[in-house]
């Protein structure tokens, strides 16, 4: 396959979409052009083709990536997604992504992520056992608590985090919890963690309501959320035990819709239960592409890229998106709800809590030294405030939407980082 890094390139994918996001910001910039274009590229890509035995003794053959966009301000960082629809071009683009993240909320991270393509749920205990030991065997030469640190993405879980913790552990001979984040507490896991993106999400939003909301109260604000997984999930439950009122949600499957808000503990307890949302009684089923365009005060994309787009985009009654899925609007989306006046939190911004929290589990495992849940929520806070003020005061120096100010903080610290560090040798 021929991989272009160029914006001019034919067809549309998701890593012309970060790219062009990119270019977007930089062009704000008075970069170096060499370090411009350095930025630009992924530092390495590692393709991986691997067997797993299936239950009935039958051998599978199995296809994962991990890429390293940048390791520029430290060890990069990133998740492994589960997923059919993941590709190298995917893994690309939320890797660069990272990067960037990383970069605005100031954590001494490089950007990388990884895939399976597989749908985990077609998979047997053991099958996901097997698949994930020897993915992990295969990222061997990559991964390391000091060179690059998985964590959970969609399709992924603290689970899976603890069998590539223990394929690590067992190979160098010694219990390596900082391996990996995400992982159960009783392993080296963070108090927090699994709650810590969608948490971020709903700060973020609160944060944005203050300034840019219309002044409802939480009972009278209505949100609308997509996908229904660790960030769709816990930002719903959040939200909703801070009082505000979750009129949608949705799986990959089916959407669920109560204009009065929808019970969200009972509705968790309802997925746990039978795997999806369809089938509950507590709203009425819409299609994915329904919920997009309900009337809401914030939607909040919480399950893949490339959800708003062109097509969608003049139809979205939502004032606020709040991003919690990665990269999950178009660069031509973004120029319509820019028109339209509707006050978008980007991705990086919105769902930097997961990462954030992510290098508090890693620092308490290299110190072994645990906090309680407490301080972890503190400097969580903290650290999305801050992130946030940072971005807002960009967007108004620069006179730029929150995506492109959020883009250019975080361009700005790693350009700067290379300069400060020379072009080796
Ligand atoms: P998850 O696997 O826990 O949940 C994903 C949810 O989205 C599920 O409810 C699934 O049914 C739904 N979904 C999948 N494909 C869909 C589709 N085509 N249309 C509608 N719904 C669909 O995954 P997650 O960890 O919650 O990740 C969701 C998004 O958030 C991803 O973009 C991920 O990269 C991003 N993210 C996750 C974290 C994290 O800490 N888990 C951190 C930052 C960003």
């Amino acid at each position: 396959m021929v991989v272009s890094y160029s914006h001019h390139a034919q067809e549309t994918s998701v890593y012309q979409t970060a790219l062009a996001q990119y270019d977007r910001a930089a062009s704000h910039l008075n970069l170096d052009p060499s370090i411009a274009e350095f930025l630009r590229y992924p530092r390495r890509e590692f393709t991986v083709n691997f067997p797993v035995k299936r239950d009935d003794g039958t051998m599978e053959m199995f296809t994962g990536y991990r890429v390293h966009h940048s390791t520029v301000l430290g060890p990069s960082k990133g998740g492994l997604r589960y997923s059919t629809a993941v590709t190298l071009d995917e893994v690309r683009a939320l890797a660069m992504w990272m990067t960037w993240k990383c970069a605005l909320v100031n954590i001494p991270y490089g950007g990388a992520k990884g895939g399976v393509i597989v749908d985990p749920k077609t998979l047997s205990q053991g099958e996901l056992e097997r698949l994930t030991r020897r993915y992990a065997a295969e990222l061997l030469p990559l991964i390391s608590p000091h060179s690059d640190i998985p964590a959970p993405d969609m399709g992924t879980n603290p689970q899976i985090m603890a069998w590539i913790m223990d394929t690590y552990s067992m190979t160098v001979g010694y219990s390596v919890p900082a391996i990996v984040t995400g992982k159960p507490v009783n392993i080296g896991g963070s108090l927090g963690r699994n709650e810590a993106t969608g948490r971020g999400v709903i700060a973020c939003m609160m944060e944005a309501l203050q300034g840019h909301g219309s002044g409802k109260k939480p009972g009278d604000t209505t949100l609308v959320i997509q996908g229904f997984g660790n960030v769709g999930a816990n930002a719903a439950a959040f939200a909703y035990s801070l009082g505000f009122k979750v009129v949608a949600v949705s799986d990959i499957k089916s959407g669920l819709y109560n204009p009065k808000g929808l019970d969200i503990p009972a509705l968790r307890n309802y997925v746990a239960e039978t795997g999806y949302l369809s089938g509950s009684a507590l709203g009425d089923e819409v299609t994915n592409s329904e919920l997009l365009t309900l009337p809401c005060d914030v939607l909040i994309p919480a399950a893949m890229e490339g959800q708003i787009t062109e097509k969608n985009a003049d139809r979205i009654q939502a004032r606020m998106i709040v991003e919690g899925a990665n990269g999950p609007t178009t660069p031509e989306a973004d120029d319509i709800l820019n028109e339209r006046g509707i006050f978008l939190v980007p991705d990086i911004l919105a769902n930097a809590g997961g990462v954030v929290v992510s290098y508090f589990e890693w620092v308490q495992d290299l110190q072994r030294f645990f906090w309680d849940e407490d301080e972890v929520y503190r400097q969580l806070q903290r650290a999305m405030a801050r992130s946030y003020d940072n971005t807002e005061q960009t967007s108004e120096e620069f006179g730029v939407d929150m995506r492109t100010a959020a883009q250019i903080l975080a361009i700005k610290r790693v350009a700067a980082a290379v300069e400060t560090r020379g072009i080796y040798p």
